[in-house]
């Protein structure tokens, strides 16, 4: 069915309190691992790359792997930039064929998070691609971009001024969560949350959702998040089942031996998600 973008599946899941899981992949293994198990859940899917992975793996090649795996599971398959950096990577992810934009501004000052984020619609929209951006920081290391401390919740009266202003199809928003993995108990604000989904209307994003406890990350859905960003346990799974594979083996010298075990335990954490966020069997139940 081709790629598609994200707008319809994240209102659907919006208006029927589930959310959509987006999983960072940086290679033709773990696409396929979260792409196959997509399609074994029947769940609409949002694959997403760093502007380090799409420095790592082409955005051209990002591209034509998640094609080929929307073509042959006909579920939809969405490819989004992950915390763009700026209007070059941009650029270059659309070119490319990317069907959803994250462009992340929060480090800088509001005013130039609103310039940054309107010009980014402009372009993205004139091609019928919808944009994420993030007010607030999100703690902790994700790809080359580190926030330290807990960073700066997002203000429920600012994300409706924000969005107003830059016209941005989703928000991920700042209410505890982290990046990596968590050092101490995380503290999520969940009124805070309430009152952002009280005041704004479109899919809010939950980034950080690695290493939540499950009931955490159920009760963010239950009070509005629409999508669920999942990059660091998908990586621990898949590294340490090529870690086991050298320890058992250390003379091990064939990718296919070292992959295999990896792609699996990878699925394994693909389906868990996929049935916490409550998105499989969803495919049918969305008119394309
Ligand atoms: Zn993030």
């Amino acid at each position: 069915m081709g790629l598609v973008t994200s707008t319809k599946y994240l209102l659907h899941a919006r208006d029927n309190k589930y959310a959509i899981c987006a999983f960072n992949i940086h290679n033709l293994e773990t696409l396929k691992a979260v792409t196959s198990t997509s399609f074994e859940s029947n769940s609409p899917v949002i694959l997403q790359a760093t502007p380090g992975t799409v420095r790592f793996a082409g955005a051209d090649y990002l591209v034509a792997m998640a094609k080929t795996a929307a073509d042959k599971y006909n579920i939809p398959i969405v490819m989004h930039l992950d915390h763009g950096e700026d209007y070059n990577m941009v650029l270059e992810c659309l070119r490319a064929g990317f069907t959803s934009i994250m462009i992340d501004g929060s480090k800088h000052p509001y005013t130039e998070n609103i310039s940054i984020v309107k010009k980014v619609v402009e372009l993205s929209h004139a091609l019928g691609v919808p944009v994420e951006a993030e007010l607030g920081t999100i703690g902790g290391v994700e790809d080359d971009l580190s926030i330290m401390g807990d960073g700066v919740y997002t203000n429920p009266e600012v994300a409706f001024d924000f969005i107003e202003k830059t016209g941005v199809d989703s928000l991920a928003v700042a209410i505890g969560t982290c990046h990596g993995l968590y050092k101490k108990k995380p503290q999520l604000d969940y009124v805070r949350l309430a009152e952002i989904r009280k005041l704004v209307s479109i899919p809010l994003v939950l980034h950080g959702a690695s290493d939540l406890l499950d009931e955490s990350v159920k009760k963010c859905i239950e009070l509005g998040i629409s999508k669920v960003n999942i990059a660091t346990e998908l990586k621990i799974a898949f590294s340490a089942a090529v870690q086991t594979v050298y320890y058992e083996k250390p003379a091990e010298n064939d990718p296919r031996k070292l992959f295999t075990p990896a792609i699996d335990a990878m699925k394994a954490v693909v389906k868990n998600k996929i049935n916490l966020v409550g998105s499989a069997d969803k495919v049918t139940r969305i008119s394309h």
